[in-house]
């Protein structure tokens, strides 16, 4: 800070971003490998299905993965992962494990949403206008409060490293404030991930199915505010409502193909 002057804030910001996309980059290669085995998941059924999905959707993908997540959580999840031929399709255990083949399309075809819609991209796009906005209002309060303080705690200057406790209590004042505008960033990209994977797997039921087991740790039914300032995910109300809303518009080639014309119909046995 001392060298960078009075812009340091905004080196703050641009180094902060190379930082949060350096994570994103190594996490799934280097770090979340030293604490779970990845395998190909075996079941040719299920991985078949998966593989068929991802291409009709574009995703340049020929394996699937599986992960033992049982070991930290009961949690269901799965990721579509990496770049530039680096795609790979991971599947937790815990998925395989309490989901039934339906359920489980309607999963990964929430997950492939986030890839075909770049949510990854778009969400470091988004950090690094936050990040700026979060350097600049440190560098603000900093300035505020040791104005006003400063001689009173031996504060000299923003320079100083007595100065770093006061950074950290403005930066979570900061993300305190600003947690509704996060969560409601992360949100929506899930709602839109929702109904790609509505479109995609076409299982209404298979997806209110897996919201209701979401239940296990996240309120179903939460109220207006409260679904906007603390839910980082749709709620289990919302994405049923979404589910069957589907439903309802798609009856026709849900429930059971109709014949398409009178002379098949009569050859084929009524259900
Ligand atoms: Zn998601």
């Amino acid at each position: 800070m001392r060298r960078l002057g009075k812009n340091w804030w905004i080196w703050g910001a641009v180094a902060s971003i190379i930082f949060q996309a350096l994570v994103v980059l190594i996490y799934p290669v280097l770090i979340a490998p030293r604490f779970n085995t990845y395998k190909p998941l075996a079941n040719a059924s299920i991985k078949n299905s998966i593989l068929s999905m991802a291409h009709a959707n574009g995703i340049p993908v020929n394996d699937v993965y599986e992960v033992d997540a049982s070991r930290q959580t009961n949690r269901v999840s799965a990721n579509v992962s990496g770049f530039l031929g680096s795609e790979r399709i991971t599947l937790n255990d815990n998925l395989l494990n309490r989901c039934t083949p339906e359920e489980i399309q309607a999963v990964m075809g929430h997950e492939m949403g986030h890839y075909v819609m770049n949510h990854l991209g778009k969400t470091l796009l988004f950090l690094g206008v936050f990040f700026s906005i979060a350097f600049a209002f440190l560098n603000y309060g900093l300035q505020w409060a040791l104005a006003r303080w400063g001689e009173k705690w031996g504060v000299r200057s923003i320079t100083d490293v007595a100065v770093l406790p006061l950074a950290v209590l403005i930066l979570s004042v900061f993300g305190f404030l600003t947690t509704p505008v996060t969560n409601s960033w992360t949100r929506a990209q899930e709602y839109e991930a929702d109904i790609f994977g509505l479109n995609a797997s076409r299982q209404p039921d298979g997806e209110a199915a897996v919201d209701l087991k979401l239940g296990d740790y996240r309120k179903l039914d939460p109220g207006p505010i409260e679904e906007i300032v603390f839910f980082d995910h749709p709620s289990g109300r919302t994405r049923i409502t979404a589910a069957m809303r589907w439903k309802k518009e798609n009856q026709a080639s849900v429930v059971s193909p109709t014949p398409e014309t009178p002379a098949d119909a009569a050859s084929v046995p009524s259900r």
